[in-house]
């Protein structure tokens, strides 16, 4: 049977949840400006992201690939949360939740690096604090966790002394603002890259490459575990670890919702699936409301 559209018949599901996990991808964010890895822009153009997103490019060439964190960093840093991700905070806040899914536990990973979905979280706690009270009867311990499996691009790990960081500092050093001119300079020293304030290593950028595990493996499994709904949102389940989490739930008996901007094979085994810019289907289909309203 082909997944359902039936918002009415999601709701049902949801309303009744005990606990939800949602899985987000790249399609989440492009609506704030942030193009999916494998649609590089500018200069970056010429070269193929996956070759520079991995511990041996950056042991090959760490200038390079500081040149091409630092471009998807300054994107970060100009980019706002969309209503996509409005509506995730939503969930994530007990008295916003308890609206649509007044049992549910709910957790969020996400595989985007560009730290949108915890901004969202920020700015949605911000704009209701004063409306409505205290929103998280309590503390901010009450808001679901947000678990960013794959780091965050404006995060640094030190190579040498296993520090990491948060820094919107930008450029992080001068040498890589030439960068910003569309000019690549592959040779920039070892010397003039970031360097770590307490031991001097050099730092990479603190996103999971490939070859490398994701982060907060062991909660989110712990997450899917107890779910009986998955949301998977701006991403396939044909990519990993998104897919795995949601068969996992399903056979369990849980329900799978994807909220795609395209169908793709293994998602019509599913039992809902929103086609449309998850931007504009998110809001709606969770909470009855329009994009300019979450
Ligand atoms: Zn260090």
């Amino acid at each position: 049977m082909p997944p359902s559209s039936s918002i009415e018949d999601f709701r049902k599901v949801l309303y009744e949840s005990k606990s939800i996990v949602a899985v987000t991808g790249a399609g989440l964010s492009v609506a704030s400006g942030i193009p999916t890895w494998r649609d590089p822009e500018g200069v970056w153009k010429t070269y193929d992201p996956a070759t520079l997103a991995t511990p041996m490019a950056f042991n090959a060439n760490p200038s390079l690939v500081w040149q091409h964190y630092h471009a998807m960093r300054e994107r970060a840093l100009k980019a706002t949360p969309n209503p996509a991700h409005l509506a995730l905070s939503l969930l994530c806040v007990p008295h916003f939740r308890a609206t649509v899914a007044p049992s549910a536990q709910f957790t969020l990973a996400t595989q985007n690096i560009d730290g949108l979905s915890i901004r969202a979280l920020e700015n949605t706690t911000q704009k209701y604090r004063n409306s409505f009270g205290n929103l998280t009867e309590g503390s901010e311990a009450d808001l679901s966790p947000i678990y960013e499996v794959h780091g965050r691009v404006l995060d640094t790990l030190c190579t040498s002394c296993g520090h990491r960081e948060n820094s919107t500092t930008s450029p992080l050093c001068p040498a890589l603002a030439m960068s910003d001119l569309g000019n690549v300079n592959p040779s920039i020293p070892v010397e003039n890259l970031p360097h770590c304030l307490r031991c001097g290593g050099l730092l990479r950028p603190g996103v999971v490459w490939f070859e490398e595990l994701p982060l907060y493996s062991r909660e989110v499994w712990k997450a899917v575990d107890e779910a009986d709904l998955c949301l998977l949102i701006g991403t396939s389940s044909a990519v990993q670890p998104a897919g795995a989490y949601a068969y996992e739930i399903a056979d369990r008996g849980g329900k799978v919702a994807v909220f795609n901007k395209e169908n793709c094979e293994s998602d019509g085994e599913w039992h809902f699936s929103f086609l449309g810019l998850c931007e504009e289907t998110l809001p709606h289909v969770l909470f009855g409301i329009g994009s300019s309203d979450v």
